[in-house]
């Protein structure tokens, strides 16, 4: 931080980078940082717990442009003369395009989307895909869960992508979107373990009696008294995960043993 030297007449002395005009303090630093707008453009990405570390890494690489498309090996001088997407064939193969411009991306935001039923995913840039959960309407649970979605469902694109590129792998939309339903399902099972076993029993067997006891203890002031299954509906509500799927143990058991992720 010391400011390039000048040669001027008189005794030499020392200047701060951050204040020429006078000798280091903390609030001149403190005015250096709010007023260095390089600081301010950084996007900050929202970490979320129940999302897998490797998920949020890649979702942040992608955002500073630093995932290795084709047209990222080429800025770097490693020798590939085709930069076409692998999948459409059409386009270079951009993070921008991988990720949300090519068919196949925008068919799984949509069906991502349905899902969550969200708007429309539109994005000029990466950014705006993580920052989906900002313009939506819902509760600041439901906007983290749908923040997660969206990180899982960009992990899972890029996973399909070394899947076409390195395996030869046809890319499929339908299972893109499952996986991304596969690992949300995980963190709802290690939340909602008893539902699977409550409802598949009889109504009237004694375990169902539990949904009718009213859920006491610690509440937070003015929140409504939901019973054990009004709270676990409206988990389940806000995932829009189906109860259908928990009654079949054959499509419910595959879905919550996810490898190789
Ligand atoms: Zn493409």
């Amino acid at each position: 931080m010391v400011a390039a030297a000048g040669i001027e007449v008189g005794q030499d002395t020392w200047f701060w980078a951050g204040n020429m005009e006078a000798e280091y303090t903390t609030n001149g630093l403190t005015k250096m940082l709010m007023q260095r707008t390089v600081y301010e453009e950084c996007f900050v990405l929202k970490w979320v717990s129940w999302v897998p570390t490797k998920c949020l890494i890649m979702a942040w690489r992608a955002e500073m442009d630093r995932i290795p498309t084709k047209a990222a090996l080429v800025k770097r001088n490693i020798g590939i003369t085709d930069t076409r997407c692998p999948w459409c064939n059409c386009y270079e193969e951009t993070v921008m395009h991988v990720l949300s411009d090519c068919l196949i991306a925008t068919n799984v935001w949509d069906g991502i989307g349905r899902w969550c039923r969200l708007d429309p995913i539109y994005a000029f840039e990466i950014k705006d895909l993580l920052e989906v959960y900002k313009s939506m309407n819902g509760s600041k649970k439901g906007k983290k869960i749908v923040h997660g979605i969206v990180i899982v469902t960009m992990w899972s694109m890029w996973k399909a992508r070394n899947d076409s590129i390195f395996n030869g792998k046809r890319p499929n939309v339908e299972n893109i979107v499952a996986s991304v339903k596969s690992i949300t399902f995980l963190w709802a099972k290690s939340r909602l373990k008893w539902f699977g076993h409550v409802k598949r029993r009889q109504t009237m067997a004694p375990v169902r009696a539990v949904e009718n006891f009213i859920v006491e203890g610690r509440r937070s002031r003015g929140r409504p008294k939901l019973t054990w299954e009004e709270r676990i509906r409206y988990d389940l509500i806000e995932l829009h995960l189906s109860e259908d799927m928990i009654r079949d143990r054959d499509s419910w058991r595959p879905r919550i043993k996810v490898k190789d992720y």
